[in-house]
């Protein structure tokens, strides 16, 4: 049973307004939570399914994101493969169709009962969510699986920070917690008969490695070494937990060790929960896990929470509060000692190494460990022509280049080093009051050379101690 706080009815037709002809299946679009195991959305669609002693179809609409490259696509593309093949071993129907998602769902919906569908903050999914809920003529209800707190429980306005928002979640994590998996649901209809349609060439939309979109794009050289999909998340996951969880707090500050879950690719995927991931750490316990679940759980619905609020801006100056912008815009006239355009700073081009090996890092393998990340936008403010621009060049080099990318995680993230979630700090040139990092924190921290030697690309020829990604 789906907690009724995670369901919400988006157009109002609650028992599905089934009018013009016999409904052949309940259709459930994934788009957020690619993924057959514990799966919320899955399992409501499957329950209203043996309701209406229907089959259960699942569309996944494979959308061209402007930003993301084709490594990504095939990296989500193998995941999928993955669900799909338990979805149909289950007796679910799984279709792939290439287009736009608002036409593609509707075109499939004419002959469904009702729609289901994930929540996602991201505002295309929100704005296609909202196109459809006026123009479907059957219920359309909409899943909050990707939360461990359903975000109507989480808080009804924008909070400031993560203190405010872990005092509201704090009581609520455990509950949710403790709630059982959910298997991959067998619906008592099988879907085998059905015969959807369904585009398999999409499988294999971007095998081929495209050239450069653009001067100076480097998606090129982008192979990750995570293996995609629910069956790679739980072994990565499992062995976190084996290996590391006990150490995180001491450890995940420290991007020379590996210490952190690495999980935030499949999270950002839906290729597994995040309620799955928190009920495993949690029921290990010891010494890490309060940290950890403090990152799985109140940063990153701290994230989701940001862009839900803000769901025009989460990606443009105009998001960051109004303590910080007024911050930048008055030390914005202050002298820099560095001044990069978009394409040095895409190219690795900077006079710092410890920056260079992070965008290198980056590029290659998909993401930058969160230490690095930190250092990554603050010195992008440092070094831009104005803070505007900075910004501008952090969300389109996140976005563009992490696997994890195109997320609240990543919006936030970028904004975090621009003030959001933050409190004024002693003012400082270029950074004004907002908090600033230098090469020397660095240094102080942890073994910043090996670092950069790792990921330069003389270290990535020599194969140093942290392997550059390899694969897919
Ligand atoms: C400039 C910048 C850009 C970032 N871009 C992204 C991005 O595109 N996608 C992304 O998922 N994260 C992003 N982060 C947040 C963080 O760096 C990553 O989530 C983390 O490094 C992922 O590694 P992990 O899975 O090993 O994390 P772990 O330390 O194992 O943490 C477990 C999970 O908690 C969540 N988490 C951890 N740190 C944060 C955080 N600071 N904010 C929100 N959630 C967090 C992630 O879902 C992560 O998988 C960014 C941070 C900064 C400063």
């Amino acid at each position: 049973m789906i907690e009724p706080e995670r369901i919400r009815h988006l157009n109002g037709n609650d028992d599905g307004l089934v009018a013009q002809k016999p409904a052949a299946f309940v259709l459930y679009w994934m788009q957020a939570a690619g993924r057959a195991v514990d799966n919320p959305a899955l399992w409501y669609a499957a329950t209203r399914a043996d309701e209406q002693r229907l089959p259960l179809l699942v569309l996944f609409v494979l959308t061209d994101y402007p930003a993301a490259t084709a490594a990504q696509y095939r990296w989500m593309l193998h995941g999928l493969r993955e669900c799909a093949a338990s979805l149909r071993e289950a007796g679910v129907g799984f279709s792939i169709r290439r287009g736009d998602p608002v036409d593609t769902v509707l075109a499939a919906a004419k002959d469904a009962a009702l729609v289901v569908c994930d929540r996602s903050p991201a505002r295309w999914s929100v704005l296609a969510r909202n196109a459809l809920a006026s123009r479907l003529r059957v219920s359309f209800v909409e899943v909050d699986g990707e939360s461990v707190v359903p975000e109507a429980v989480a808080s009804h306005k924008q909070e400031w920070s993560a203190r405010t928002f872990r005092m509201r979640t704090a009581g609520a994590i455990a509950l949710y917690a403790s709630r059982l998996s959910l298997a991959v649901p067998t619906p008592k209809k099988s879907a085998h008969s059905l015969g959807y349609p369904s585009d398999e060439e999409s499988w294999a939309s971007y095998d081929a490695t495209p050239p450069p979109a653009y001067p100076g794009d480097r998606s090129p050289e982008q192979r990750f070494s995570l293996r995609p999909g629910y069956q790679a998340a739980r072994e990565r996951l499992e062995s976190f937990i084996a290996n590391n969880l006990d150490a995180y707090d001491s450890d995940r500050n420290d991007p020379c060790k590996d210490g952190t879950s690495g999980l935030s690719a499949y999270l950002h995927f839906g290729q597994i929960s995040s309620l799955d991931v928190l009920r495993a750490a949690r029921l290990h316990g010891g010494p890490g896990y309060p940290a950890y679940a403090e990152q799985l759980v109140v940063r990153r619905e701290l994230a989701r929470n940001f862009v839900r609020f803000r769901v025009m801006d989460y990606d443009s100056w105009e998001g960051l509060p109004a303590w910080s912008r007024e911050a930048l815009e008055r030390a914005a006239g202050d002298r820099r000692a560095y001044a990069y355009t978009r394409d040095d700073f895409e190219a690795s081009a900077t006079h710092d190494p410890y920056w260079n090996a992070a965008q290198e890092q980056l590029v290659r393998t998909g993401t930058i460990h969160n230490y690095m990340r930190m250092y990554w936008g603050k010195m992008l403010l440092a070094w831009s022509r104005s803070p505007r621009e900075a910004f501008d060049t952090g969300v389109y080099l996140n976005d563009r280049y992490a696997l994890d990318g195109r997320d609240p995680n990543g919006w936030t993230g970028v904004a975090w080093c621009f003030g959001l979630h933050d409190r004024p700090w002693p003012s400082r040139p270029v950074f004004g009051t907002v908090r600033s990092m230098t090469a020397a924190g660095l240094r102080r921290k942890f073994d910043a050379d090996l670092y950069a030697e790792t990921w330069s690309a003389r270290g990535a020829r020599a194969g140093a101690a942290i392997q550059p990604g390899l694969g897919f």
